[in-house]
């Protein structure tokens, strides 16, 4: 797409024609890098997770890298990849289910089956056993979690493999290993329980991580969390052992544990290149939850500035953040919950409301279009998504499509057993974990 060719209209939620206008000089505003108005393919043979939010992060040297896209993908109008993509979805019926993330943006939403967030999307493929391809338009590890929850026949395919999750990547699965090693230097057998029947340590993984990691959780005893139920499954956790090894966001847990009591001085941070994660064996000892040192770089971007602004602007402004978000940002806020929470929150608002949002812009922009009589808008003022949801264009939906009515399979993320079985342990126990009745005090 040409950026001479965008014309922004008031109702046009894309992130990207923004972007576009933005770099064009077409509209005012700002974005995070020029370079977001290039085709993704530009960034394919570029090690790094391209331009957005987690452009200086620093890419795994094993992360999968997308081959070239062919150049009648690259090079047709945004209007005829539209057509293709719904002639491809036609002609496949009911053999193709597309799943939309929340964050990806609306030029391939808009050709999603189901929308929703990387756990909704699990199920929805679970619900499809009929079709013989899930085209997952989110991220890498949400891919590996469809392709464990689907059938084995099913083919789960990411459009481009360069989406991966910039978050995910900071927990690898080896740097865990000897974490799990050192944590029973200090601790002792990690499986032996103590009089009350507590191990030493449970690990429990945040939804946005590796297979890998999934399955490394579930073959020591631990559980998956997404951001909905985080406090829950610490309550699990904390039933079972004596303190928690969350990663891989460090965010995420901190908030969770403070809103249950666990004071900040038993939240050591681990820095897996750092001996004990740089504490001492006596902070260790003392600890509760042990923070991997990960984060989510677009949820970072939101500050207490930002907030205090929008107060400034906008009085009765009701201000709504991602727990991904760090902590002084959460306390800032009015109210911290999942996108999911958000969501719902901003439809259960029965007067028009003005609402500033913590999270990913292409979810922000799509609820501020579906609920006109609010007004919706996101903290950050700069125009800068998840680099890697970005890494989707329609371009390349179009191709995997095309590729299957074609009767190949192009793209498939495929996790083996070895990983998926203990892999779906945890996310089986993620599923069967229920808040304590008492909301939530820690054992
Ligand atoms: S928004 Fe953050 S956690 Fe989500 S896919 Fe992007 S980098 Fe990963």
């Amino acid at each position: 797409m040409a950026a001479t060719s965008i014309t922004l209209t008031a109702r046009d939620a894309s992130v990207d024609h923004e972007i576009q206008a933005i770099v064009s000089g077409g509209a005012a505003g700002s974005t995070c890098s020029t370079d977001l108005a290039a085709g993704p393919w530009s960034f394919d043979a570029v090690a790094g997770y391209g331009p957005g939010a987690s452009m200086g992060d620093v890419i795994p040297t094993d992360a999968p890298r997308q081959g070239e896209l062919p150049r009648a993908y690259r090079e047709a109008p945004e209007a005829e990849l539209h057509d293709r993509i719904r002639a491809a979805k036609a002609a496949l019926g009911d053999r193709v289910v597309v799943l939309g993330h929340f964050y990806q943006r609306d030029e391939v939403v808009q050709h999603a089956d189901y929308v929703g967030d990387s756990f909704q999307l699990a199920g929805a493929a679970k619900a499809h056993p009929e079709a013989e391809a899930i085209v997952f338009c989110g991220v890498h590890f949400m891919a590996e979690t469809a392709d464990m929850l689907s059938r084995p026949e099913q083919s789960v395919i990411l459009p481009n493999l360069a989406a991966g999750c910039s978050m995910a990547d900071m927990a690898d699965v080896d740097q865990v290993e000897e974490c799990w090693e050192q944590l029973a230097d200090v601790y002792g057998p990690l499986d032996v329980p103590d009089e009350d029947g507590r191990v030493p340590v449970v690990p429990v993984t945040y939804m946005n991580s590796s297979a890998a990691i999934k399955g490394f959780v579930g073959r020591n005893g631990g559980i998956v969390c997404t951001s909905s139920n985080a406090r829950t499954v610490l309550e699990w956790a904390f039933a079972r052992g004596r303190r928690v090894l969350f990663f891989p966001d460090q965010h995420l847990g901190r908030n969770t544990a403070k809103a249950m009591g666990v004071p900040l001085e038993r939240m050591p941070l681990w820095n897996p290149r750092a001996p004990y994660g740089g504490s001492s064996e006596e902070t260790l000892r003392d600890a509760e939850v042990i923070l991997w040192h990960g984060f989510c770089s677009v949820h970072r971007r939101f500050t207490v500035d930002q907030i205090e602004t929008a107060r400034a602007a906008h009085p009765g402004v009701r201000v709504i953040v991602h727990p991904e978000c760090p902590m002084p940002v959460v306390d800032a806020a009015d109210e911290a919950g999942s996108t999911d929470y958000i969501r719902k929150a901003i439809e259960a608002a029965t007067e028009p409301t003005t609402f500033a949002i913590g999270t990913e812009i292409n979810l922000v922009r799509r609820l501020a279009a579906e609920h006109p009589q609010h007004t919706i808008f996101c903290l950050d003022p700069v125009v800068c998504p998840c680099s890697t949801m970005y890494r989707i264009h329609p371009g390349y939906l179009a191709w995997v499509l095309e590729e299957l009515v074609a009767g190949r399979v192009v793209n498939r993320i495929s996790v083996d057993d070895a990983v998926a079985d203990p892999a779906r342990v945890a996310l089986e126990r993620m599923l069967a974990a229920k808040p304590l009745p008492t909301g939530g005090a820690r054992a």
